[in-house]
């Protein structure tokens, strides 16, 4: 053996261990990603040198993890770039070192251990915490280099000497502790690489067998992938979610480097919505499956890749926070997804209408998080209407402005075969269909962006065109009163539950006895509390207000059994009038729709035995 030279790192780095160990105690795995993606980028950089010098050891890349269970050493080798002795100690010595200490800064310091813990890349130097010893026998690809061999049984003393090393590239054994025999398992080596290196560009070998798909698509230029590679991709990515609907393939270089692929998944019920779909990478090594940082909310229902180079991903997640770069992915990220949004609207609506069903939850959830989102996409929201046809909002303005005077009138499924729709489609007038939960706010929202247009529930109000304002009132008697006073008046007598009020109108259409409106506000506010249940939602009717159609021949018969024949009848007709009403607006709760069946069917026998 030639001669060594000795050396200490430095003092501070003694109190490291302890810390560092526990550190890797949570997540111990990682040192697997650290060194594989040094080897990886050891092959990288040859990869570059090999476009404009000569060397010898050809291209043939890979990196090799291999064991000796009795020996208890991993061995992980790659014939890459190789170090010189200067190189072992600039890189080894001083950076992966400093890199540790740095760490241990940020350790002691930190408020919050726990986040610190589990979220610091410490590079080279994780190997130390399942290894007792530790060796680097590495010999650089240029040819005049001898071997270099390093060792280090403590982590801060270290020994240097050169030895006889014919394969250009690098050697790492880990001489591994005791609790650490859990990486002398192929096993468990394949999860690791499958885990943290499947997409890096190198073939990584476990015990001689192919470990990494390789393969990174997201790195590959966008006008070269094709379709079936792009979905390929998706169910190597996410095996039996299907197919996805469309994606975007993101390729920054300026003012930051970022690629991945962004797919619309086809949401087949609520819960998948909420699942983390994106996997974050750093230079094709997999970081996390968590981008909330990264990406806004409502994106995190996309599903796929993104790979930041330039991020220290594997730092705390409150430095990412903080840092001015996230918010311009972050904002990049919105408007590459508004745009695509955007374009298909234009080159294919029936494709995008298609859909919709599928996109429109992430899509208003957008708006209603995000202002610029909200203004690149608000053209290309669609809704369908009472006809069942797809309509911008600005469409329905256009069409139905004139007739609606300023309102935008809308309708959930149930209430679209309902009675107050029936009286507006019998005047021409259409409807908005609103089909989430989600819409009552987004209906809040544009109603601010849109001062101009007033939202208004189908059974809020009744429209202007469907009463007739020029009816005659009908007979005046001799107090004086008209034939729709004395409805009022009948009514009010007769339906005197608290919290009811009593109108009247005439309405166009004469089939209809009377309706019951429901107040906008409170509507609103029963539907955006999600925590709400039925009975709450039925007992928020219970303020309303009944509207008698004065011109209904049902509602001027019973007025003359009350103020003539038989006053009793006439009250039982006004209480199956109000009833009805209540059934149509489906507002009764199951003990009003238990009562009502019973004083019904008592009704109806009455008739029979009078007759
Ligand atoms: P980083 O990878 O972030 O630079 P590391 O602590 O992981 O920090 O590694 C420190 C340095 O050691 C690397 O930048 C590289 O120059 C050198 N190095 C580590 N592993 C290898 C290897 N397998 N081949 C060549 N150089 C290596
Ligand atoms: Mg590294």
């Amino acid at each position: 053996m030639s001669e060594q030279e000795k050396g200490k790192i430095s003092v501070e780095t003694e109190n490291i261990f302890p810390i560092i160990k526990k550190w890797l105690y949570s997540e111990k795995d990682i040192f697997i990603r650290e060194l594989v993606s040094n080897a990886c980028d050891a092959i990288s950089k040859l990869r570059k040198i090999s476009f404009s010098e000569e060397f010898e050891g050809g291209t043939d890349y890979k990196i090799e993890l291999s064991f000796d269970k009795d020996k208890r050493v991993l061995i992980i080798e790659d014939n890459g770039i190789g170090m010189t002795t200067d190189e072992v100690k600039k890189y080894i010595n001083q950076i992966a070192f400093s890199g540790a200490t740095d760490f241990a800064k940020h350790y002691q310091n930190a408020e919050n251990k726990a986040e610190i813990i589990g979220h610091f890349g410490l590079g080279f130097y994780s190997c130390f915490m399942v290894s007792n010893k530790v060796t680097i026998e590495t010999k650089s690809y240029k040819k005049e280099e001898k071997g270099v061999l390093w060792e280090s049984e403590s982590g801060t003393d270290f020994a240097i000497s050169s030895i006889d090393k014919e394969i250009r590239g690098t050697k790492i054994s880990l001489f591994l502790d005791p609790d650490s025999g859990e990486y002398l398992d192929k096993w468990k080596l394949k999860d690791l690489i499958k885990k943290y290196c499947d997409f890096l560009p190198v073939p990584i070998l476990v015990d001689g067998e192919k470990a990494n798909r390789e393969k990174p698509l997201w790195s590959e230029e966008p006008s070269k992938v094709k379709p079936e590679d792009y979905k390929d991709f998706y169910s190597y990515l996410f095996p039996f979610s299907g197919d996805s609907l469309f994606h975007i393939h993101l390729n920054v270089d300026f003012p930051f480097r970022l690629q991945g692929i962004l797919y619309f998944p086809k949401i087949t019920h609520e819960l998948d919505a909420t699942k983390n779909g994106i996997k974050l990478f750093c230079n094709h090594v997999f970081v996390s499956d968590n981008a909330s940082e990264l990406i806004p909310q409502f994106l995190t229902t996309l599903k796929g890749t993104i790979d930041i180079p330039d991020l220290p991903l594997n730092v705390s997640r409150s430095y990412l926070q903080n840092d001015p770069l996230v918010k311009k992915i972050s904002n990049h990220i919105i408007k590459k997804v508004a745009d695509r949004l955007s374009d298909d609207f234009k080159k294919n609506r029936e494709e995008f209408q298609k859909n919709w069903n599928d996109i429109s939850i992430f899509v208003k959830y957008g708006m209603l998080t995000d202002e610029k989102f909200f203004d690149a996409v608000k053209d290309v929201l669609i809704f369908k209407n009472s006809e069942g046809l797809f309509c911008t909002l600005n469409e329905y303005w256009e069409k139905n402005k004139e007739k609606n005077g300023s309102k935008v009138y809308y309708a959930n499924e149930t209430e679209m075969g309902s009675v107050y729709m029936d009286l507006l489609k019998s005047q021409g007038l259409e409807a908005l269909l609103v089909d989430s939960r989600i819409d009552s706010h987004l209906i809040q929202h544009l109603e601010t962006k849109n001062t101009e247009m007033k939202f208004q529930r189908v059974d809020a109000e009744l429209a202007d065109q469907v009463v007739d304002k020029d009816a005659n009132p009908g007979v005046v008697d001799a107090n004086n009163q008209t034939e729709a006073d004395r409805i009022l008046e009948f009514f009010k007598s007769t339906i005197t539950k608290e919290g009811v009020e009593i109108k009247t109108e005439s309405l166009k259409s004469n089939e209809v006895p009377a309706v019951v409106l429901m107040p906008e506000f409170m509507r609103r506010m029963s539907e955006m509390n999600s925590m709400f249940n039925r009975e709450d939602a039925k007992n928020l009717f219970r303020n309303h207000t009944l509207l008698v159609n004065t011109s209904s021949p049902l509602v001027k018969s019973a007025l003359r059994e009350y103020g003539g024949a038989n006053k009793e009848k006439g009250e039982k007709i006004a209480q199956v009038i109000y009833d009805l009403a209540l059934l149509s607006a489906k507002a009764m709760s199951e003990q009003e729709i238990s009562d009502y069946t019973k004083r019904t069917s008592q009704f109806l026998a009455d008739i029979l035995s009078k007759n």
